[in-house]
């Protein structure tokens, strides 16, 4: 039972992003709301469980696995989960998204364990902002967290960046030059209505790839990549920077889903099968119910494929589509 994970539709699911917690040490603004309540423990994945799923979800031809959350750094253990993922045959790629702000004390012991490759959020580079934007965070930590990485021999390092309109879409083009000078690649992403936030009007605030590249297109000759890396980014490439990349993550304007090849596994454990959809399939259960039964894993992935949906209907509506948060499902 190694066969490939193939859904309805004919995709090959090969990459899976895991949240190994839901809690913060940020409470972005449009991620979570001011005071979240959080999953008591008993309900969410230990680490050798989510070891477990990671090992049937690799031998069924998964081949990517991104660490996220939540923030995966405050996940005590986090490190020695990398290491054992790391050590199963058969995974190329090992990456976490972060919000940067733990990495100048763990990029060193992450590189050490194996870890490939980082992404960090980072949507300002005004610390006031960044204070209001993240609640808690501090803009200095994320950039000593940035060189830090670098210094531990991280590359391809990808700055990730969600932009609300009136709050920090003038920073486009700064935030571009800050990464391409670093050598970073930067993604931009449009806000997704996942939770319910009260802190802002997601229809308001709502800022269109077409918009930023638009802005970009004025300081910077931009011209589009072909690579297609199976999600919903698309490249482009500023003149003069062409080792690295300039995303667009755009689930409302360009549907993506045509060629998506990955599923999440929320902190729960729940594998769930569209980042825009409720279908999922309880893993938590079946691995609590019968511990060491890989095939019984494996089992329920290939009925979980049939699970995923065509596409996602998400739409610039201020109501909330999805009403789980973005920190436990793994974004
Ligand atoms: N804490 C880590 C971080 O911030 O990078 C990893 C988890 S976070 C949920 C992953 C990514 O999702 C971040 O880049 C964050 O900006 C983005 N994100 C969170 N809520 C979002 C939303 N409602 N719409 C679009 N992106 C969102
Ligand atoms: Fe935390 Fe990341 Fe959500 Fe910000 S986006 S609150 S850093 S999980």
């Amino acid at each position: 039972m190694t066969a490939a994970l193939v859904d309805n539709f004919g995709r090959e699911v090969t990459y899976v992003r895991i949240s190994v917690t839901d809690r913060c040490d940020f409470r972005c603004v449009y991620c979570m709301a001011e005071d979240m309540t959080f999953l008591p423990k008993s309900q969410i994945l230990s680490l050798e469980e989510i070891e477990a799923i990671a090992r049937n979800l690799v031998a069924c031809g998964v081949t990517k696995i991104r660490l996220t959350g939540g923030e995966p750094l405050v996940r005590p253990g986090v490190v020695g989960l990398v290491e054992r993922l790391k050590a199963m045959s058969g995974l190329r790629e090992l990456c976490m998204t972060t919000n940067g702000g733990q990495l100048d004390k763990y990029s060193v012991p992450l590189k050490d364990a194996g870890l490939d490759r980082l992404n960090i959020s980072l949507d300002t580079l005004d610390p006031e902002r960044f204070r209001q934007l993240t609640r808690t965070g501090r803009l200095e930590r994320v950039l000593a967290g940035i060189d830090a990485a670098r210094d531990a021999g991280f590359e391809h390092t990808k700055l990730n960046a969600v932009v609300l309109k009136g709050r920090n879409d003038d920073e486009v083009v700064p935030l571009v030059r800050f990464a391409l000078e670093r050598g970073l690649d930067i993604s931009f992403i449009e806000e997704m209505p996942l939770g319910v936030i009260t802190e802002h009007d997601r229809a308001e605030a709502f800022c269109s790839s077409d918009e930023i590249r638009e802005r970009l297109g004025e300081a910077f000759d931009l011209s589009p990549m072909s690579v297609d890396t199976g999600g919903p980014s698309r490249y482009w490439r500023a003149e003069g920077y062409e080792a690295n990349r300039i995303g667009f993550i755009s689930p409302h304007s360009h549907n993506f889903c045509g060629d998506c090849n990955r599923v999440r596994l929320t902190t729960e454990g729940r594998l769930l099968l569209c980042l825009g959809n409720e279908h999922s399939m309880d893993f938590r259960e079946i691995i609590r119910s019968r511990p060491g039964d890989d095939l019984a894993v494996q089992r329920a992935l290939h009925e979980a494929m049939k699970l995923k949906p065509e596409r996602h209907y998400f739409s610039h509506d201020s109501e909330p589509q999805i009403l789980r948060f973005m920190n436990a499902t793994g974004g």
